[in-house]
């Protein structure tokens, strides 16, 4: 296989026959929903509801598609969640993993132990992140990332004998995990309604969701401004001496792929120097080449103190979470005595080396550089040609392999659907039964398909994308 050529077709492997996923297949459809219904409590669900259903079973999965209990092909157009990047069935990361639980399966890094797998992941991100970024640390999700990223701010500020630096300002509608510090950093309220308690000294300025929130004439460049200096005028408000970070998704994912206008990032970057406050970007979205680069603050044209790091480090095949620390947080971290922070599985050899073989794909087979400059281009271009006048569709933002689709009632005047939710459930149901798997946000239909998709599979993914918009907007008398 190879991506290095867009002459040379990229070949998909082998589908799985369909006597080989009968073989594997252990119960009926019917069979896996009941015991499901009766000992599984999923993620974010209604589980009343979701009983009362049934929860559609995947099986199998190779390349870009999915496969279900009842044998319906599915194109995947989320990447599992945004963590896919390779693509399923890669032999190579399957074959890491053996070779790995056989040589060494588990040791610890916490008593002054190390293994070769720990220690070749970090030099090879040291080689793929930005020139500051030397020094990470492992665990096991990008929740974890975002507590250890807490953790790290603190002790940081203790070292530098700043001890009143405590605030951490995040973001309205950012998601930054579900543990309850990743849960306290993103501004999901539905999330910190069920949760009494949180993480102190956690504050939230508003998202540059210019769509959504822009008021009057404010051009997008303006709109983002404004919002940028929303941290400036948190600061001041708290006090800079007692303000130590902030924290953001170089663009949101979960929130609905909202892309703030490129004079965002740059006021910010200039804001928290002024005041001395670190600059954390939760990576664990854009980070191993989401938008073409390797990493998304790259595409916006900062540099974080720090960077969260999970889902494409292993393309979902084996959980692992990372913060890279940026050299001059890193030195004083290094040179101030204990850090007493870590997991059992901090750095697990076997995630480490299916880290490695990972990232090694997406380097040799130049899969983030197809991104930048084929596959990415070509996928937003698609979107923009198919469905940039459609009536429903408000906006598209994105980049690289990465959109968001905005639902509107009327896009001229950026009005909204009243009830938007009930839209995007609509829209995503259509997709779900046409075999597309496209995610709803509110209002905003997400897409974010494994990094080695193909033109003719994003073809695919556009055309099923605007059936299924087309549909929505037909139950709702629009046309
Ligand atoms: C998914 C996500 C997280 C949380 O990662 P988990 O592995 O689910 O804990 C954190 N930040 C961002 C930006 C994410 O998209």
């Amino acid at each position: 296989m190879s991506y290095r050529t867009e002459e040379v077709a990229y070949v998909q492997p082998a589908q799985p026959a369909a006597s080989a996923q009968a073989a594997q297949q252990q119960r009926s459809t019917a069979e896996y929903r009941a015991l499901d219904a009766a000992h599984h409590i999923h993620p974010f669900s209604d589980m009343g509801a979701l009983n009362r259903t049934g929860s559609r079973v995947i099986v199998k999965a190779q390349g870009v598609y999915l496969w279900d209990s009842d044998g319906n092909k599915v194109i995947d157009g989320m990447a599992g969640l945004w963590c896919v990047n390779v693509g399923y069935g890669r032999k190579e990361l399957a074959d890491a993993a053996y070779r790995q639980m056989m040589e060494l399966p588990y040791y610890n890094t916490f008593f002054k132990t190390t293994h070769p797998p720990v220690i070749e992941l970090s030099a090879l991100l040291a080689e793929l992140a930005p020139e500051p970024f030397n020094h990470f640390f492992y665990c096991n999700s990008g929740s974890e990332g975002n507590d250890t990223v807490l953790r790290i701010v603190h002790h940081y500020w203790a070292t530098q004998g700043k001890h009143s630096k405590k605030f951490v300002i995040s973001r309205k509608n950012g998601y930054h995990g579900s543990t309850i510090a990743g849960g306290t950093l993103g501004g999901m309220g539905y999330m910190h309604e069920q949760m009494p308690s949180k993480v102190e000294n956690i504050v939230h300025i508003d998202q540059p969701y210019f769509f959504g929130e822009a008021q009057g004439n404010l051009t997008p460049e303006e709109f983002a401004l404004a919002r940028a200096q929303q941290l400036e005028a948190k600061i001041l408000e708290i006090g800079a001496d007692n303000v130590a970070a902030f924290i953001g998704e170089p663009f949101q994912g979960a929130g609905g792929v909202i892309f703030p206008a490129s004079t965002y990032w740059p006021e910010i970057q200039r804001i928290c120097r002024k005041y001395d406050i670190l600059l954390v970007a939760d990576e664990v979205i854009g980070g191993f080449g989401r938008t073409g680069e390797w990493f998304a603050h790259q595409y916006f044209g900062f540099e974080p103190d720090l960077i969260t790091l999970a889902k494409g480090l292993t393309s979902g095949y084996i959980p692992m979470g990372a913060v890279g620390l940026h050299d001059r947080v890193a030195k004083a971290i290094i040179e101030n005595g204990d850090f007493n922070h870590g997991l059992t599985y901090s750095g697990h050899p076997v995630a480490a080396a299916v880290a490695v073989a990972n990232l090694k794909l997406l380097r040799d087979e130049k899969i983030v550089e197809r991104v930048k400059t084929h596959t990415g281009p070509y996928f937003q271009k698609k979107l923009r040609d198919t469905l940039g006048n459609h009536p429903i569709i408000g906006e598209i933002s994105g980049a690289g392999l990465v959109a968001g689709l905005q639902l509107a009632e009327d896009p001229k005047t950026r009005k909204r659907f009243a009830n938007g939710g009930d839209v995007g459930t609509i829209c995503r149901d259509f997709c779900f039964n046409g075999n597309l798997i496209m995610r709803a946000t509110g209002d905003r239909m997400l897409l974010s398909p494994p990094l080695v998709i193909n033109k003719l599979e994003i073809d695919e993914i556009v055309s099923k994308a605007k059936k299924a918009i087309d549909a929505t907007a037909q139950q709702l008398g629009i046309s």
